[in-house]
């Protein structure tokens, strides 16, 4: 372990309860694309708009095209040592939750229980109706579209979306009280792979540090709250958080 990474590992050990804090850079480990970095997807073509998928046929069957293209991406993506090294705290019960940015699910694929990642943008890999809230699964959505052109509807009528939060939607409001309270509850706040420029998100490790728990930040390039972090590590997460928990 290098000096940086040695720091990290001490400030695990001193704390009582750690609250972790995931965003893109995590899962581009994986090998799944950082839809907002320069030159991701966003850079080349425009996210839809909620209002526009409730408004608009054109929109929905453009949103799912885009969806089903991904989804090799999506199902071949497998929990990293970042990963591994998160579910790690989480299992021995240094670290009450993860708090996450991300929609692909690798958290829970790693063994977290649901009921501790909190995903403050939803799931990409399965779809509910927007209506009644019944669930759907991809793969049989897919098969409709692909074979007769169906865009996913439910049978009350709701339209289906896959189970994230779009741009123009409002937060989650179950999963934004539950990640302030846990922040709240935090001795050590560790960010890893977020920008944190992405608002309200970006507020929990802000909010961490104004209530008096350390603040430590994992990500390979400068992020809007390194001024306040205890801890900065410009490096890869896998490595550093796997190297500072002790798992491979
Ligand atoms: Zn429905």
């Amino acid at each position: 372990m290098d000096a940086e990474q040695v720091e990290l590992a001490r400030m695990i050990r001193d704390a009582d309860r750690i609250v972790l804090f995931t965003g893109a850079g995590i899962s581009t480990e994986s090998g799944i694309p950082d839809f907002r970095s320069p030159g991701g997807v966003w850079t080349k073509q425009r996210p839809i708009d909620f209002s526009d998928f409730m408004r608009s046929d054109a929109a929905r069957r453009e949103s799912w095209r885009r969806r089903f293209e991904m989804e090799e991406t999506w199902r071949m993506a497998t929990p990293n040592r970042g990963h591994r090294a998160v579910a790690e705290l989480i299992r021995s019960g240094k670290a009450s939750c993860v708090i996450t940015q991300n929609i692909d699910g690798l958290h829970q694929d790693s063994g977290i229980p649901d009921s501790k990642v909190i995903e403050l943008h939803g799931n990409t890999t399965y779809a509910h109706c927007l209506d009644c809230g019944t669930r759907y699964e991809i793969e049989a959505l897919r098969v409709d579209f692909e074979q007769d052109g169906i865009v996913p509807h439910c049978a009350c009528g709701g339209w289906v979306k896959t189970a994230t939060i779009s741009f123009g939607q409002s937060m989650p409001v179950e999963a934004m009280r539950l990640a302030e309270r846990e922040t709240l509850m935090a001795d050590l706040f560790i960010s890893l792979g977020s920008s944190l420029v992405v608002y309200p998100a970006a507020g929990f490790p802000e909010l961490a540090k104004r209530n008096g728990a350390r603040l430590a930040i994992v990500n390979l390039q400068p992020t809007g709250l390194d001024e306040i972090a205890d801890l900065v590590l410009n490096q890869p997460i896998g490595e550093t958080m796997g190297a500072a928990v002790g798992v491979d």
